[in-house]
């Protein structure tokens, strides 16, 4: 899955914004309510989609947060990885079945490439080939 980033000129915004201080705040990342990090962005900057790409497909500057590793890495575990693990998971599901059914309809039955296989059966290509 090619993940959708921010571009070069989002980035550099987002960092002039920022005055190289992180800009995560509350409770979305782990700090008290209203709170900013402020940690020194020169030590380290990652740039967080607030709200998961995966989901709002969102790479604007109002979606970009310039916030220093530990914020992000804590968003990242307690906020992204349920909903992204979920999406990836669907998406996952959507891309085998795609597969199966192209495989079985164009790979093995137009080209005719099972038959040449040295060892005849279900046995997937990649161990026959070895
Ligand atoms: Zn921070």
């Amino acid at each position: 899955m090619a993940r959708k980033e921010f571009t070069t000129k989002t980035r550099k915004e987002a960092l002039k914004r920022s005055g190289k201080r992180c800009e995560a705040v509350g409770d979305w990342y782990g700090l008290p309510e209203g709170q900013r990090c402020t940690a020194d962005l020169s030590l380290g900057v990652e740039y967080d989609h607030y709200i998961l790409d995966a989901n709002s497909k969102d790479n604007s500057l109002e979606n970009c947060r310039a916030v220093c590793p530990r914020c992000h890495g804590w968003k990242t575990r307690n906020r992204d990885t349920p909903t992204a693990a979920k999406t990836v998971r669907q998406q996952f599901m959507g891309m085998k079945t795609r597969a199966k059914v192209k495989i079985q309809s164009q790979g093995f039955a137009k080209k005719e490439r099972a038959p040449k296989l040295p060892v005849p059966g279900p046995r997937p290509i990649y161990e026959a080939q070895q």
